[in-house]
């Protein structure tokens, strides 16, 4: 059974960027609805070959109903340990250089993320991921998909689903990409990401 991993700050740690009444339902109601259905779906005795498995393993290789649950319980854990309430800002010169090196500039590597995230046309992510040949990618999925399915490796990903901003933000989804990058981004989790 999976629990709840706890969240790395207070409710109202993120405020203005995101306030403390976003964060509340974001985490008590849908990530930890995710939690709740995943382990529900594993005890109904129709995934047995599951039972045992890690997150990593189901969103690897399972489908349909248990790959996205399990996909959202894991994108919810990425996504708070990649907020840091006194993030944002500039890089540690280690993740400048290589955005540099893969994206020509951090300014370069920052428009390319937000666009992704702007540009999912639902709910989905948007994402930095490192591919199986070691190149740097920008993408956004839809819904629960997770670059882990197809063998790539998440270092950053940003929850772009309405309920993610909507009180904050109402339909501004751009407003909550832009206070996101200037004020929460955690680069030293970047940075440890990149050095696995
Ligand atoms: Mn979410």
């Amino acid at each position: 059974m999976f629990t709840l991993q706890s969240l790395p700050y207070p409710e109202d740690a993120l405020a203005p960027a995101i306030s403390a009444e976003t964060v509340h339902f974001h985490y008590h109601k849908h990530h930890q609805g995710y939690v709740i259905k995943l382990n529900k779906a594993l005890d109904s005795g129709a995934h047995d070959e599951y039972r045992d498995a890690s997150l990593e393993h189901i969103i690897k290789n399972a489908d349909g109903k248990l790959y996205n649950l399990a996909a959202q319980v894991w994108n919810h854990d990425f996504y708070w340990q990649g907020i840091d309430p006194k993030g944002g800002g500039s890089p540690p010169q280690a993740v400048a250089d290589i955005l540099n090196q893969h994206f020509g500039s951090v300014d370069a590597f920052l428009a390319e993320f937000s666009d992704a995230a702007s540009n999912e046309f639902g709910s989905g992510w948007a994402w930095l991921m490192r591919k199986t040949d070691g190149t740097l990618e920008v993408c956004s999925t839809t819904d629960a998909v997770n670059p882990l399915h197809d063998g790539n490796t998440p270092i950053l990903t940003l929850d772009v689903w309405e309920h993610a901003y909507y009180l904050d933000y109402q339909n501004r989804r751009a407003d909550y990409i832009n206070d996101y990058i200037k004020r929460l981004l955690n680069w030293q989790f970047v940075e440890r990401n990149l050095a696995r």
